[in-house]
């Protein structure tokens, strides 16, 4: 059947990524987020697929090629993001959401000088650098996340280059946006998710819904 939308969960089974405060993984929270936003977007119209990763360390790889089989015009990938190491349930390489390493992260709160894993915050959104699309995708979803999301605070739009941070995801060939909306090692952010996730996922629905109607 031919597809409008893909949705992917991100991790696998048995690397679930990172890790929120209350011990949900990535790949747990996101079970949820995919069946209410493939069912909310189903509702305007628009044929959905939920995509997992091949659950193997070579699924990453796999992935860009397995999203291409279902023909979709986009591709939103679920993540969020993490301050601290890696999940003890395992990653694959050159895929972790994390901010470990101090250098990449500006967040420090109290001012102290150090970086609290706690103080790491914020919603952002990953699209392919020279993609115009996927700009514009990735930039709706941006603001939808910060409009329903109430008090998380945006860390932007990222334009990834080739070999980046998703870009095993960002490289197929469907309009694509990997969405890291909160940070799961913030307990504020995540209180915000479980609070606002309904909203988020409504308002997430409509810009999908327009962009596809846009490229119609
Ligand atoms: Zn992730």
């Amino acid at each position: 059947m031919a597809t409008d939308l893909a949705i992917v969960i991100g991790h696998r089974e048995s690397a679930q990524g990172a890790v929120a405060v209350d011990g949900t993984t990535e790949w747990q929270m996101h079970q949820w987020t995919a069946r209410a936003l493939e069912d909310a977007v189903e509702s305007f119209g628009w044929r959905v697929k939920t995509v997992l990763r091949d659950d193997t360390p070579q699924g990453l790889d796999a992935l860009a090629q397995k999203v291409d089989t279902y023909g979709a015009l986009a591709a939103v990938s679920l993540h969020f993001n993490s301050f601290g190491k890696p999940s003890a349930l395992g990653g694959d390489a050159g895929d972790w959401d994390g901010y470990g390493i101090p250098n990449e992260c500006d967040d420090d709160a109290d001012g102290d000088g150090d970086l609290d894993r706690h103080e790491a915050h914020g919603c952002e959104m990953l699209c392919a650098r020279g993609s115009r699309r996927g700009h514009e995708l990735a930039s709706g979803l941006q603001a939808a996340s910060l409009s329903s999301l109430r008090g998380v605070r945006s860390r932007g739009v990222k334009q990834i280059g080739r070999g980046g941070r998703g870009w095993k995801f960002l490289r197929c060939r469907p309009v694509a946006v990997l969405m890291e909306p909160f940070f799961g090692s913030n307990p504020r952010d995540l209180a915000v998710w479980y609070r606002d996730r309904e909203a988020w996922v409504r308002e997430v629905a409509i810009v999908l819904s327009n962009f596809l109607s846009g490229l119609e």
